[in-house]
């Protein structure tokens, strides 16, 4: 068998990957290495700009693992096989575990759609908006939802929804919650909008 120089890795037949043992206690922040840890390792050093005795781990390639850290040896077949499938049980499971979740949020999602529904229908077509707002209502006051008017905004519609949503906009330079946006700022009214608009075109003048 032949190998040309520049050849990097192990050669065929060698083992492909390295069972390394930590050796050491890292700092737990940069480096969180444990005594006795047991890490695997392709058997290929990392090149510059990485320090010699750099080694891509299995599973996360991104993430090195140093012959400073762990000491390394061949892994056998039956260690690197036993490694590998934990890894893609472990990342079956949490696959798994991430569909459920996905499935239960999107009939939450939908039931609140369906009932959201209902209450259009009983405004238009049936007793009304009074009645339709009742479908409205049992949806929040059974999880508990109904919104406290002492809490901040409990009183204002808009501002509640701009204050609560998901990803709300950057907060008004007033103070108040935002439901518009221009150049990365959020305004609370048009008239903070427009205010903000004038005082930029006035700073554009000057300079
Ligand atoms: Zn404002």
């Amino acid at each position: 068998m032949t190998t040309t120089p520049e050849a990097a890795g192990p050669a065929a037949g060698a083992s492909q990957l390295l069972k390394g043992i930590g050796k050491i206690d890292g700092d737990g922040f940069k480096d969180t290495t444990r005594k006795g840890e047991v890490v695997f390792v392709y058997a290929q050093p990392l090149p510059e700009p990485y320090a010699p005795g750099q080694y891509p781990r299995v599973g996360n390639t991104g993430y090195s693992a140093s012959t400073q850290q762990y000491d390394f040896a061949p892994a056998t077949v039956d260690e690197a096989r036993e490694h590998i499938e934990a890894r893609l049980a472990a990342a079956a499971d949490e696959l798994a575990r991430a569909k459920k979740l996905t499935n239960d949020l999107g009939k939450i999602i939908h039931d609140m759609t369906v009932a959201q529904q209902a209450a259009w229908i009983e405004w238009q077509h049936g007793k009304g908006a009074d009645a339709a707002m009742t479908w409205i209502h049992n949806g929040l006051a059974g999880p508990g939802f109904i919104p406290d008017e002492d809490e901040p905004y409990g009183k204002e519609a808009q501002a509640w929804y701009d204050a609560n949503r998901a990803d709300p906009f950057p907060t008004c330079f007033c103070g108040r919650p935002s439901n518009s946006l221009w150049m990365g700022k959020g305004f609370c009214s048009n008239a903070h909008y427009e205010q903000h608009r004038a005082e930029v075109e006035a700073q554009k003048k000057e300079g």
